[in-house]
């Protein structure tokens, strides 16, 4: 794939993704097209996002070609679990010096695909371009052709190097090399009618495997993860699905566009979080099928996971009951985890909608009621004055808000990727009804919000102080 402006612009405003089609006039794409802002943590550039999408395949090796930095800052920060080979695990890089950078990177780079390949016998290697190398020229597309055909391995280049853009642009230029060089490429042993993709899941936490049995009992298969605990052969023959189900809507929804046109694939977009939305995923995956016995399944599973959950819950919803939430995450999750904690009786005074397109927001709103807060912005400050202003009870955010839970000496939850814990399906459901009660419960709480020693000797000594002064 060559990385040109077209191909960015196409890809930062994909027909389906709904920052670009509910959207008109002046603030068309501007979600899409956002720049970096100096002296702002950005959470992740390009290659980083091309990482997050593809390093979840867990038998390949993920090779990157640039400084050792841009590994370090990207390896295992985050969670995805594997059921099985644990390559995709080990941080492989050129490590350029200085030398490689004047005199060219890509005969070490040839040199350390083949030695990795020798050692540990990967499915495929994925190799990543960073701001380096793509800087000064080297020829990714060649070396890895080159080495393909000389070590009998699918070596895929991703070209997303830091500079082009954001993580979420970064995240679909991993989508691209999937379209360019892996998908269509396999054929699955068999297929059935009920052969579902679920595109934009990483197993963080191990997530979806408290939703893949689910679907299986519903009567659905899944054909390939892309890429949550996924296996290279999986993702070759994706093009074999009936549905693609996307789990994230903004991460590939260029997968799920080019597939749809390339191999007449339609999609959905569906969330696993909470009760009301993994109801309405088995639904509406079942609908698609049209199969009258399949729906009846749905049914019959959603009555039964309901009954268990409800007696799962009921001592949660007792210690959670009217709790105050502050929300601060993206995308889905901005009003999918609210409908889960409203799930649990708890009410969410606010909401981000930084990261929230035009049908999320809509969402939102029906969820919060006329009083509930919309966080446009999420600085620590706003935060703090939200937290102040509502008397919430907790914050539940990404983990670098956690300070601000500190300072605010409240309960603290972390939602988004580092998370340790899986909140997906019905099991999620109770992990997280367990997590909360386990924060909002916690003891320490009582003696974080005691005052200090010194403040009591501050207001017990006030009245002397005041006289003394006078
Ligand atoms: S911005 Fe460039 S140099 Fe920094 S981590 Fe990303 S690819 Fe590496």
């Amino acid at each position: 794939m060559k990385l040109t402006k077209g191909k960015i612009n196409e890809l930062l405003t994909q027909p389906g993704c709904e920052h670009n089609h509910k959207k008109e006039g002046e603030g068309k794409n501007k979600s899409c097209t956002q720049q970096a802002q100096p002296g702002s943590a950005q959470g992740g550039c390009a290659f980083d996002g091309a990482s997050i999408a593809l390093v979840p395949i867990t038998d390949a090796a993920h090779l990157v070609h640039g400084s050792i930095a841009c590994s370090g800052n990207t390896w295992g920060s985050r969670g995805s679990l594997s059921s099985g080979p644990n390559t995709y695990k080990m941080g492989f890089t050129t490590d350029l010096s200085e030398n490689d950078v004047i005199f060219g990177g890509e005969k070490k780079l040839y040199q350390a695909i083949g030695q990795l390949i020798t050692r540990y016998h990967p499915a495929a290697v994925f190799v990543y371009s960073t701001c380096v190398t793509a800087l000064i020229g080297d020829d990714l597309d060649a070396v890895c052709k080159a080495a393909s055909n000389k070590f009998e391995t699918p070596i895929v280049p991703v070209h997303a190097p830091g500079f082009v853009g954001s993580k979420n642009l970064g995240n679909r230029l991993g989508g691209e090399a999937l379209l360019d060089y892996v998908v269509g490429t396999r054929e699955p042993e068999y297929t059935t009618p009920y052969d579902i993709n679920l595109i934009g899941e990483y197993n963080i936490a191990g997530e979806m495997w408290g939703v893949i049995p689910l679907l299986e009992k519903a009567g659905f298969r899944v054909l390939s993860k892309i890429t949550g605990d996924a296996r290279y052969n999986e993702v070759c023959y994706a093009h074999r699905a009936k549905l693609n189900v996307m789990i994230c809507s903004k991460a590939l929804i260029n997968m799920a566009t080019a597939m749809k046109e390339r191999y007449d694939i339609p999609f959905i977009e569906e969330s696993f979080y909470g009760v009301a939305d993994m109801n309405r995923c088995l639904r509406n995956i079942a609908a698609f099928f049209g199969d009258a016995a399949l729906q009846e399944r749905v049914e019959n599973l959603i009555e039964e996971q309901t009954l268990k959950l409800d007696i799962a819950l009921a001592p949660y919803r007792q210690r959670l009951e009217g709790k105050r939430m502050v929300l601060y995450t993206g995308g889905v999750k901005s009003w999918s985890i609210v409908s889960a904690a409203q799930d649990l009786g708890i009410e969410v005074v606010a909401t981000s909608t930084k990261k929230s397109t035009e049908e999320d927001k809509a969402r939102i709103k029906q969820l919060l009621g006329q009083d509930g807060i919309m966080l446009e912005k999420g600085s620590p400050e706003e935060l703090l004055r939200v937290i102040e202003k509502t008397k919430a009870d907790l914050l539940v955010a990404g983990g670098r808000n956690q300070y601000t839970a500190l300072k605010a000496r409240i309960p603290f939850l972390d939602v988004n990727q580092e998370r340790h814990h899986p909140y997906a399906g019905y099991v999620g459901m109770v992990e997280m009804a367990r997590e909360l009660d386990e924060a909002v419960h916690s003891p320490i709480w009582r003696q974080v919000r005691q005052a200090a020693p010194w403040e009591i000797w501050q207001q017990e000594h006030e009245s002397l102080l005041h006289l003394e002064a006078e």
